[in-house]
């Protein structure tokens, strides 16, 4: 039978969003229907609300966790009553990636069918096939991975989106070595969570980049041993005064704008690893010197999703949560109603959360 429900579409670029009534078909085969109890908000669904990255209408909400409520014709795992946290990547097994062993590239992630709908039948998109700034949500069985019950909600949340993106990018992408320099320009929830995947890491220099105070404050809680603000000196000149002039081993780059890559690039030691992490807007453009982009050496990677495998990393983050390695009552800055979502996007934009965090 389907559910009444509400959710959050964003409908005009820039516009104000708030929850308009949904209606939650029955999962279809391989498809499994979750009660959504908590849900993050992060950066790419603002991105998707101002326009920037992808067309309008959109369901928004792609970090979320809860109970797995019915499933569809043939579906053995999860069962109903499980709790999973939401993956944007389900590998399929059979694309030319994930035939070769690089399921982490899967090229054709399983989704399940839009099944949330309007009243009057309109299926706006769900973002990255999750759309759980909603009650309830529809995915494919295998973008929904069964966790430990140990972890609450609101911070199961976090590891379907950010930190594991974060954690991922810095273990999987850049692979950060023991005894290391790390850099990272943005403090947000992606950024703190690359901070804690370098000292998960045994790094044992990170420099936290950002423009507000408040985030290099937090960024210290995570494991950033140093702090630089852009505001009070060129970052890559004060990064190189951190590190006897050197720069670097690893950079990343959490926000998203082409002048903060150019910073992340030109702040590395010889041979030093740039990862792109931050979204940035359609038709943004780097200019790049040759000559020293070769002199310097090393690589600029590009980290989707951190490189993970939500099967493989969902519970180990969670393992590493409950054995208090991995923090992230820390991240939670705010906890909203649905209701909420357009005053999260302020703060965000205002720059005063890391995270909040929707609970249902
Ligand atoms: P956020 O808004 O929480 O954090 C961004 C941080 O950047 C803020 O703390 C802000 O103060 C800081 N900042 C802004 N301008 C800066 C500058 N010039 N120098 C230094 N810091 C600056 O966002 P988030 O949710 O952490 O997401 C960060 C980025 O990562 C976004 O672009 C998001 O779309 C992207 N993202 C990418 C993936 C992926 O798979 N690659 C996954 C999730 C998010
Ligand atoms: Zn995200």
């Amino acid at each position: 039978m389907a559910v009444q429900g509400e959710g959050i579409v964003a409908r005009e670029v820039r516009g104000a969003v708030a929850p308009e009534p949904l209606v939650i078909d029955e999962p279809g085969p391989g498809e499994v229907l979750v009660r959504v109890q908590a849900s993050g908000v992060c950066h790419t669904d603002l991105h998707i609300r101002n326009g920037a990255i992808a067309s309008l209408p959109m369901l928004l909400g792609h970090e979320g966790a809860g109970i797995v409520e019915a499933v569809g014709p043939g579906v053995v795992q999860p069962r109903v009553g499980d709790y999973v946290i939401l993956a944007w990547r389900a590998p399929c097994g059979t694309c030319r990636f994930c035939r070769i062993g690089q399921l982490h590239l899967c090229a054709a992630s399983l989704n399940g069918q839009p099944r949330q709908h309007t009243p009057a039948g309109e299926f706006p998109p769900p973002i990255m096939g999750l759309g759980t700034f909603a009650t309830h949500t529809v995915v494919h069985a295998n973008q929904a991975v069964p966790v430990s019950p140990d972890i609450p909600p609101a911070q199961a949340c976090l590891i379907a989106c950010g930190v594991m993106t974060g954690v991922g990018a810095a273990l999987y992408t850049a692979g950060v070595r023991p005894g290391s320099s790390v850099a990272v320009f943005g403090a947000g929830a992606v950024g703190t969570s690359v901070i804690q995947g370098a000292r998960l890491a045994r790094a044992s220099k990170i420099i936290a980049v950002d423009l507000a105070p408040q985030k290099l404050a937090w960024a210290r809680t995570f494991g950033a041993t140093h702090t630089v603000n852009p505001a009070e000196g060129d970052p890559v000149e004060q990064i190189r005064a951190l590190t006897d002039g050197y720069g670097v081993n690893y950079a990343f780059e959490c926000v998203g704008h082409p002048a903060v890559l150019e910073q992340v690039l030109a702040c590395r030691d010889l041979a030093g690893v740039a990862t792109l992490i931050g979204v940035a807007g359609h038709g943004s453009t780097l200019a790049l010197d040759l000559s020293r982009f070769f002199d310097l050496g090393g690589s600029l990677r590009v980290s989707w999703y951190g490189d993970c495998l939500p099967t493989r990393d969902f519970p180990l983050l969670v393992e590493w949560y409950l054995r208090g390695e991995l923090l992230l009552d820390e991240l939670i800055t705010r906890r909203i109603a649905l209701a909420e979502v357009e005053d999260a996007f302020q703060a965000m934009e205002r720059g005063e959360t890391l995270r909040s965090v929707i609970g249902f």
